[in-house]
């Protein structure tokens, strides 16, 4: 096992790696910006080391301040959290010819899920259900594109291979607007991603996001630990996320979970990942893989009782699995609520200074947060401030505890979203169950009408 591991993140994430090492009984380096050399949790590290001012591009995404900051440290490991250089090959190769252990997959793997059409095209391999449409890439041809599209059929969705974060997607209704939308698309995707390459799937029109988590090592073995629901979005930013996800036949779930541990196995798969599928009308269809821990990974934790991060970390030290697929047993249910330092209703980002903080507690409530009273809220990074998790040993008592930790919640001197999930914890189709990946969007869309009225 490791000694020291050096965590390359930032806000609760920094905080999760570390109370895992601290488990494990190995020590941490923390690397921040000036924005955040304040923060409790790098002053709780065994060693930090500030890497660069507060905007991102100089400090949380240039590897060379980060690999330096792993050798003056003498550190074995680099964990990159989630966001920042998490997914990139790049960062992952420099790691490791550099002599120190990527706490994630191998460049190649991360290459090869990042890039969508070698992904999708590696699942249908592996046997895993993938969205209808074009074989690989689209060409140039014209009347190619058309008669992809026809026998797909309409609404379809183009979707830039290197696209990411919800960007680089143009749904189509009609043949008249095609090319025109694959062009703009594909002009889209060469600006913002460096490869204009596109290619087409059937737009599906109320899907669910359910996904499912693998963990793989280094010794052949891959097992899934269940499905995470995340359909409560907006943006495509999850906002609420569950496991398990109510309502889908577990054996399905099941089947799908042994193709996605057996894909890991056909590619040579290690760490944690995630299979992203979009679920309609009793099936799934796979959208990408992601190949690192996940914002959302407590939920499985709260139902498997596997700890996420010290498993990433017992792989990349070359261990096996603790675990084998028969001694996950999923237990009840869990929920997590997405806090935000932004306005609840209009989405605008509010940074600054934290006054009251106060956290609920009690049976099956956790929480996963850097802030506290007096945390300054940078504007430099995304908003979320931490994770509110709610476990019972039903689905109706996660959601009667998440109620009630909401209640009790209190964060003065910043706005945040908690008003917006006191409302959807008491949202009939939220409590009933099975909402699609549009219902919060169409839901924000009513309320905003409804006030306009006088
Ligand atoms: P990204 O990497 O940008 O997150 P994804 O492929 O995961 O891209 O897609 C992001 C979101 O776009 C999905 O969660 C879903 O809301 C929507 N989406 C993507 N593909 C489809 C599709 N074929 N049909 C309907 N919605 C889709």
């Amino acid at each position: 096992m490791f000694d020291k591991i050096l965590i390359a993140n930032r806000g609760e994430i920094a905080l999760r790696i570390q109370r895992a090492c601290r488990e494990l009984g190995i020590k941490t380096v923390v690397v921040f910006s000036t924005a955040d050399k304040e923060a409790k949790y790098v002053k709780l590290a065994d060693e930090a080391v500030c890497i660069g001012p507060a905007p991102s591009p100089l400090s949380y995404l240039n590897m060379p301040a980060i690999i330096s900051a792993a050798e003056v440290t003498d550190a074995e490991a680099i964990h990159p959290g989630y966001g920042f250089l998490s997914e990139n090959a790049d960062f992952a190769e420099r790691v490791e010819k550099s002599g120190f252990a990527f706490i994630g997959p191998t460049a190649a793997s991360i290459r090869l899920m990042g890039d969508k059409v070698s992904a999708k095209r590696a699942m249908i391999k592996a046997g895993v259900p993938c969205v209808p449409g074009s074989e690989g890439a689209l060409t140039a041809n014209p009347k190619e594109i058309i008669a992809t599209a026809k026998s797909v059929g309409y609404p379809v969705i183009i979707k830039a291979a290197g696209g990411g974060g919800g960007r680089g997607m143009r749904v189509v209704h009609t043949e008249a607007a095609l090319l025109n939308a694959v062009n703009m698309t594909k002009e889209e995707a060469g600006r913002a991603f460096g490869n204009p390459e596109v290619y087409m799937e059937k737009f599906l029109e109320k899907p669910r996001h359910v996904e499912i988590q693998i963990l793989a090592d280094t010794h052949g073995n891959a097992i899934w630990l269940g499905e995470r629901d995340c359909s409560m979005q907006r943006r495509h930013q999850k906002v609420i996320e569950e496991a398990p996800a109510p309502g889908i036949d577990r054996r399905l779930i099941a089947k799908i979970g042994e193709r996605c541990a057996e894909a890991c196995r056909k590619i040579g798969y290690r760490g944690a990942g995630t299979f992203e599928f979009l679920y309609e009308d009793g099936e799934f269809f796979f959208i990408e893989m992601n190949t690192r821990v996940q914002v959302e990974h407590p939920v499985t934790e709260m139902i498997t009782g596997v700890d996420i991060v010290q498993e990433q970390i017992r792989i990349a030290a070359g261990l096996k699995l603790s675990y084998r697929q028969k001694d996950i047993v999923f237990r009840g249910h869990a929920i997590e609520c997405r806090l935000n330092a932004e306005d609840p209703f209009k989405f605008t980002p509010s940074p600054g200074k934290i006054g009251s903080f106060h956290m609920p507690g009690g049976p099956g409530i956790r929480v996963d947060s850097h802030a506290y009273s007096g945390y300054v809220v940078p504007s430099h990074y995304d908003s979320m401030i931490g994770k509110l998790i709610s476990y019972g040993n039903t689905r109706e008592q996660a959601i009667r505890r998440m109620q009630i930790a909401l209640s009790e919640m209190v964060i003065d001197g910043i706005t945040t979203n908690v008003p917006l999930h006191r409302e959807l914890m008491l949202d009939p189709n939220f409590i009933e169950g099975g909402t699609s990946i549009h219902y919060l969007e169409h839901r924000l869309e009513e309320q905003a009408a409804s006030r306009g009225k006088p």
